[in-house]
């Protein structure tokens, strides 16, 4: 069955998938959606037997339905080989009755490699096969993990350039230093004196804008975003939730049909929203929970039904969560008004004019199955000791937030359902904040002593996005102001 996508806003034809990824943003600022969500239509048990390539074929066919067969495998194979450092490429590990999904296995160690992996593959074959002769140009808001994970599956890809805006002061040490150290003579990284959400706010202009529009077509370019509003970022996504229930069919965990719970460390609400849809393609889900740092307004979305980012923005040590507006919940809105695209828009326009909006009962019926949490930087730093003090095993701040939360979930509700908690990062990408959770002694340390530290703790060999930083040369120290932004992209395309 084909496939369309449309505009949760509704001012744009329907679109096939392969457009839809070309373009990441509708025209009218809206996020592309599919008209409906295909049924997993294979037997669960036959999950036990695939490998991850398999688990993703089966389910990225059943959205990209105006891609061959032959091509999606091309693009699978590609994005899913050695890169990783497991051939499980998503591990399953049980600690302390809990599954932590780790996501972190790719080349820049978070789980933004997951679906960056895979979508230049995805885009250029879009582009190819929609005859489209102007190179594509990628501009990215990134928190910390998307620039790098995007800059790292787009470098020396021929026919694309990656810009990548990101906050000065928001972004880890070791974040920063990948970035900043990025080879390929198509990568772009430009820092901002902003927080991440006027980074995203600066590129949704620079999308939106007429006239840049036209002196880009002029000069032989093509905006597309490699950010989660891109629906061949969360298409990926929703295999790795039918490949956890895949290793707990096969490691006797769990039997077909058993209900599993999901647990998401959530920022722009992308990795949540593949669990989502995961569930209503079939895969047996409880409950969706949704968890929050300190940058709270999605715990309170769910709990109250309103929405409102007029809040103090929070620094954390979970940065790629520290959002105040989660562009990917506007799906959900779309979906929970039943396909409203008028409401939807006005509500989107409410959020812009005045930082909120409210949504019906029937609406919030209709998310039930989501549940929203938090937790601060003190109940943070005390899950990561808990945990390694409990089962020897070492989580990053944002995988921590999750079981923090989880934590309070069941305590809450007394759910037995068995847990899948999505690891977003490795904790050598935060070994400062990590190391200081376990034990105050480790703040002396100079970097290269922490990253010996942690191996020794945890028993995990330093990974290889680490070590190569050790020797690498810093190829990019732009830093503008925020309004200074389109002037910087019109400088490196040289329009
Ligand atoms: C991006 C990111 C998140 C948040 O994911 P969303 O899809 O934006 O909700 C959580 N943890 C890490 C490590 C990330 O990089």
């Amino acid at each position: 069955m084909n496939i369309m996508y449309h505009s949760t806003r509704g001012g744009d034809p329907d679109t096939t998938a392969s457009r839809a990824i070309l373009a990441g943003l509708a025209s009218d600022g809206g996020l592309y959606v599919p008209d409906f969500i295909p049924a997993f239509d294979l037997p669960l048990t036959s999950l036990a037997d695939m490998d991850y390539r398999a688990v993703a074929y089966e389910v990225m066919s059943r959205f990209l339905t105006d891609y061959t067969a032959d091509e999606l495998h091309y693009c699978i194979d590609h994005a899913y080989d050695s890169k990783f450092d497991t051939e499980e490429i998503a591990h399953l590990h049980e600690a302390d009755g809990a599954f932590y999904l780790e996501l972190f296995h790719g080349k820049t160690i978070a789980f933004k490699d997951m679906a960056l992996s895979i979508l230049p593959y995805l885009m250029t074959t879009a582009a190819k096969k929609n005859h489209i002769g102007e190179k594509i140009v990628i501009l990215t808001a990134t928190s910390g993990d998307t620039g790098k994970a995007a800059m790292a599956g787009f470098a020396d890809v021929p026919g694309t350039e990656i810009i990548v805006f990101y906050p000065k002061d928001g972004v880890s040490p070791v974040q920063e230093r990948m970035m900043v150290t990025q080879t390929g003579e198509n990568t772009h990284v430009v820092a901002i004196r902003g927080n991440f959400d006027d980074a995203q706010t600066g590129v949704k202009k620079i999308f939106g804008d007429e006239k840049m529009a036209e002196d880009l077509l002029k000069a032989g370019f093509r905006f597309s975003s490699a950010n989660s509003i891109n629906i061949g970022r969360l298409v990926p996504q929703i295999a790795y939730y039918f490949y956890s229930y895949a290793s707990l069919l096969r490691s006797g965990k769990i039997t077909a049909g058993d209900v599993i719970n999901i647990t998401v460390p959530t920022g722009n609400f992308g990795n949540i929203l593949a669990a989502h849809y995961a569930k209503k393609m079939g895969l047996p889900v409880g409950r969706l929970i949704c968890a929050s740092n300190s940058n709270n307004v999605l715990t309170d979305f769910f709990r109250t039904g309103i929405y409102d980012r007029n809040r103090e923005f929070f620094l954390t040590s979970s940065p790629s969560m520290d959002i105040l507006v989660s562009s990917n919940l506007e799906r959900l809105i779309c979906e929970s008004t039943e396909g409203d695209v008028k409401k939807t828009a006005a509500l989107m326009k409410s959020l812009r004019e005045t930082g909120r909006y409210e949504i019906t009962d029937a609406m919030r019926r209709n998310m039930s199955d989501f549940y929203g949490g938090c937790a601060d930087e003190n109940e943070v730093f005390e899950e990561i000791r808990r945990l390694y003090k409990k089962s020897g095993y070492v989580i990053d701040p944002h995988t921590a937030v999750a079981s923090a939360v989880y934590h309070k979930y069941t305590e809450e509700t007394g759910d037995p359902a068995p847990t899948v908690i999505a690891s977003t990062a490795s904790p050598y990408k935060f070994t400062r904040n990590v190391l200081a959770a376990l034990d105050p002694k480790y703040e002396s340390f100079s970097d290269d002593e922490q990253f010996d530290a942690l191996a020794e703790v945890s028993g995990v060999a330093i990974p290889a996005a680490i070590r190569q930083l050790r020797s690498a040369k810093v190829r990019h120290n732009t830093v503008v102001a925020i309004p200074e932004m389109e002037q910087s992209v019109r400088d490196i395309l040289h329009i």
